[in-house]
């Protein structure tokens, strides 16, 4: 039984109260989801796990980091963004509970279960900020970021004072 996410587990089994950590760093195995943003075959997926022996079998728990990468929903622009998942499972001794996972051999495999929970959490819609203007309709042209225009911030507090005194300031850029 092979996979980058196979972790023997003989010394603890059939021993409730044993517990191993392990902290692993691995290339994640191939492209995890298929939504605008995915993490990329290659991406660095750090793993710190925890494996108890229980009564019914091992669990497994595990905080889980790396990286997506696509394009924002909205203006396609290129993002990247850290993902951090924590996961828990029971990975039952064969035949014993009904579990979605069970302990092969003497090993667990954690790919399946470690792959779900970060592609569940990839967003389905992302955006390269939350407020995103996008592209404009017309163009097909990324609309500029409003950050504050220049136009509409005071300079310094004596112009702030002069604008709180000038008659409609506040409604000249609005219809
Ligand atoms: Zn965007």
């Amino acid at each position: 039984m092979t996979g980058p996410l196979v972790i023997p587990v003989r010394d603890i089994m059939y021993r409730p109260g044993e517990m191993r950590e392990h902290d692993l760093a691995l290339p994640v195995p191939e492209k995890w989801g298929e939504g605008l943003v995915s993490v990329a075959q290659g991406e660095e997926l750090v793993v710190r796990l925890r494996l108890e022996s229980v009564h019914e079998g091992i669990l497994a728990t595990a905080e889980l980091d790396t990286r997506y990468s696509g394009v924002c929903g909205r203006c396609l622009t290129d993002i990247a963004e850290p993902v951090e998942v924590e996961i828990q499972e029971l990975f039952a001794y064969s035949g014993s509970e009904e579990t979605d996972f069970e302990v092969q051999d003497d090993h667990v495999d954690l790919e399946t279960p470690v792959r779900d929970a970060i592609v569940l959490s990839l967003p389905f819609q992302p955006v390269c900020q939350p407020d995103c203007p996008g592209l404009d309709p017309a163009t097909g042209e990324r609309l500029a970021v409003s950050t504050g225009s220049p136009q509409g911030e005071p300079i310094d507090s004596r112009w702030a004072a002069l604008q709180d005194y000038t008659p409609d300031h506040d409604t000249d850029a609005r219809p």
